[in-house]
């Protein structure tokens, strides 16, 4: 959890907290300080949510801004705005937490740009997977007001919620808070400089936030504790089914190389992926070598490498998200194995995704000065060569 930046002010919700953030929303747009909102819709059948740019507040009242699923993950709307360049009016996006975070490490990678976006995020007690939601939306509806009501997600919820610990205040501009404190408001807490700037802009005459913030982060606090206890335990059975290449193996062995889990990954950022192009598409008589020297191969080929070789390019970048589960027809707990990885290499590099506090993504830049170690480590990887610089 990140720290306010200004002063938090309170919002009436005596009407629902939905009711109570349409009706800021509705204020935002028309005191003309931001041009356009993205927020979800539902779609027309009603089974699912799309991402829509609007600047008629009289849509707001269709808007869900605390959506039971997530169907597109919200960084790659902010990536289909930005991708080119930024653009005139100010947009606000309202979105989980997960997604402004993934939204923060495409803007390292300049495939967003946040320059004109104001990044807002709330309280998120988690998901519906995307599949339960679509095959029954209602039982999906009811079962996830629930989790909304406790802020505990529960067996309903796509697993990755339950493990989540960054739920509440990550490093976007406004948040909005109502965890432990709904029945007395929700919090709407300045999270940036341009955040704090917005709101002074708005001048709401609404009640100071200050007595009740305190009372939010306990409870916020309290959570990220549960949630810590359930990552550990997660995480210590990912590392014993994943370890060695046999264990790869059998946690992928349903794999059907279908890349469902790449395609939604928001962080999955190379504009062309080596797994589609012409460069991996293999020789068939390497294959039959490959065969016959080792009695037999499984085909398609390089399902784990398309696994080893997507951990390798984007787990620093990972916001455990769980998109890549949700995506997996042979339910595969991909994001387990993603985020358990992704924690080690953030670790290492002391870095962590989605954190906007002017750290630049790892390995993305070589600066001058870090060019003769990397020297000296070609040097001694090659055979029987050590470097004597
Ligand atoms: S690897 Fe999975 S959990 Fe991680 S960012 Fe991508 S979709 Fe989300
Ligand atoms: S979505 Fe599942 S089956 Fe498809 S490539 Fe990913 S892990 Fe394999």
């Amino acid at each position: 959890m990140t720290e306010a930046t200004g002063t938090p002010f309170v919002l009436n919700t005596d009407k629902g907290l939905e009711t109570s953030l349409r009706g800021f929303l509705r204020q935002l747009l028309e005191s003309g300080n931001i041009g356009a909102l993205i927020l979800p819709l539902k779609v027309p059948s009603g089974d699912s949510f799309a991402w829509i740019m609007l600047n008629d507040a009289g849509m707001i009242d269709d808007a869900v801004p605390f959506p039971a699923t997530m169907p597109v993950q919200g960084a790659k709307a902010l990536r289909s705005l930005t991708r080119k360049e930024r653009g005139e009016l100010t947009v606000m996006a309202l979105m989980r937490p997960c997604e402004i975070r993934a939204g923060i490490e495409l803007s390292k990678l300049g495939q967003v740009n946040t320059e004109n976006l104001i990044l807002a995020t709330y309280d998120c007690a988690g998901a519906v997977p995307l599949q339960s939601y679509v095959s029954d939306p209602a039982a999906a509806e009811k079962n996830f007001k629930e989790f909304f009501i406790t802020g505990e997600p529960d067996q309903n919820a796509k697993p990755i919620c339950a493990s989540c610990t960054d739920f509440s205040m990550v490093d976007s501009d406004i948040h909005f808070g109502y965890f432990g404190v709904r029945e007395k408001g929700m919090l709407v807490i300045p999270g940036t400089v341009r955040g704090t700037d917005l709101l002074k802009k708005m001048d709401l005459q609404t009640a100071s936030g200050s007595e009740l913030l305190p009372v939010w982060k306990a409870e916020v606090e309290k959570l990220t504790e549960k949630r810590s206890s359930v990552r550990k335990i997660v995480f210590k059975k990912t590392e014993k089914d994943i370890s060695g290449f046999t264990g790869m193996l059998n946690v992928f062995e349903n794999c059907i190389g279908c890349h469902n889990c790449q395609s939604v990954c928001p962080v999955c950022y190379c504009r062309l992926c080596y797994f589609g192009s012409e460069a991996s598409r293999t020789n068939p008589e390497a294959m039959v070598n490959e065969a016959v020297k080792r009695g037999g191969i499984s085909l398609p080929p390089d399902r784990i490498m398309f696994h080893t070789g997507r951990l390798a390019h984007m787990s620093l970048s990972c916001v455990s998200c769980g998109q890549c589960t949700d995506a997996c027809p042979v339910s595969i707990p991909v994001a387990d194995v993603f985020s358990f990885v992704a924690e080690q290499t953030q670790h290492t590099f002391e870095y962590k995704a989605g954190r906007n506090d002017g750290k630049p993504l790892p390995l993305r830049d070589f600066k001058k000065s870090e060019l003769p170690g990397v020297h000296k480590l070609v040097k001694d990887a090659e055979p029987g060569g050590t470097s004597h610089e």
